[in-house]
């Protein structure tokens, strides 16, 4: 797939960061230094050593170590996606919203459409794009008060009753896969609304009224973190009509992921960013 399709999420990206109080400058910077340390060009230690007083001049607050490890012990998910069996049929993203209720013009995962060739010799592919859950994630370095971190197991968790809604981490992220909720609503056209089970709409959490979107921060894909502790599969997994999704344990080389994800046919987007995203697809 061609980083057209993707890089059309930078500019939305680059405008939800000017349209927010803080420096578009200091997010910009920020996020190119955080794609070199994906790259290993520089280290955490130089990144916060360099952003220290500049964050504190910002956001008031003291930058730490965002300590970004590899996961080595108990479960690594990750996810293989089949390009040959996506139909593009995009019920993938409609259960995404479903499932994490996210605001009109959100959505955790697209499919992204490409076609080649003139008619009537014509190829098309559907790509779909969830958060690739980097393993090396720009948007956790660039982070100023470490609202968006990795969890044990690896995912890249978005902690929303800490997020300050600054976008850094939308501009660092090189798939589009951030987005920043500006408070718009389903509420008026669908019934049911406020009975959402997704956790960042503040179920059992601090100052947001139970059901209550996260507004005014940035919300992104988690591998339905929500339904993997209740031992199930991401809901885009589950409802996937081409059956072109898989999801387990890259650290059990003998699962189907596993498997898969060392076939002749897997690659991973924009590999030369260093950022090791665990989703993998299949050409
Ligand atoms: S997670 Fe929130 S606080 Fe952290 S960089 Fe993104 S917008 Fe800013
Ligand atoms: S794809 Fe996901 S984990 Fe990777 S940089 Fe973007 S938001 Fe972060």
């Amino acid at each position: 797939m061609s980083d057209r399709l993707l890089n059309q999420f930078t500019n939305v990206a680059k405008k939800a960061l000017e349209a927010s109080k803080y420096s578009t400058t200091l997010g910009m910077n920020m996020a190119e230094d955080a794609r070199r340390l994906s790259r290993a060009e520089m280290n955490e230690e130089d990144f916060v050593r360099k952003y220290q007083g500049m964050v504190q001049k910002e956001f008031g607050k003291k930058m730490e170590l965002a300590g970004i490890e590899e996961t080595k012990d108990g479960p690594k998910w990750g996810m293989v996606i089949d390009l040959r069996k996506c139909v593009g049929c995009d019920t993938c993203t409609v259960s995404c919203k479903a499932e994490n209720l996210t605001p009109p013009g959100i959505s955790y995962n697209v499919v992204l459409v490409e076609e080649k060739g003139i008619f009537p010799n014509v190829s098309r592919t559907n790509t779909p794009r969830p958060c690739m859950q980097c393993d090396k994630p720009p948007c956790v370095t660039v982070c100023p008060v470490r609202a968006t971190y990795k969890s044990g197991d690896g995912i890249v968790v978005q902690d929303n009753d800490r997020c300050i809604g600054c976008r850094y981490c939308m501009v660092a992220c090189p798939y589009g896969a951030r987005s920043f909720d500006f408070g718009d609503s389903y509420e008026g056209e669908m019934l049911g609304y406020g009975a959402m089970t997704a956790p960042d709409h503040g179920m059992d959490r601090g100052e947001r009224k139970k059901g209550h979107s996260p507004i005014g921060t940035v919300r992104k894909c988690t591998f339905c973190f929500h339904r993997l502790q209740r031992g199930e599969e991401p809901a885009c997994v589950e409802t996937c009509v081409g059956d072109a999704r898989y999801f387990g344990d890259l650290n059990d080389p003998n699962s189907v992921v596993s498997k898969m994800a060392s076939e002749a046919r897997a690659f991973r987007m924009k590999e030369e960013y260093g950022t090791e995203p665990r989703v993998y697809y299949l050409r």
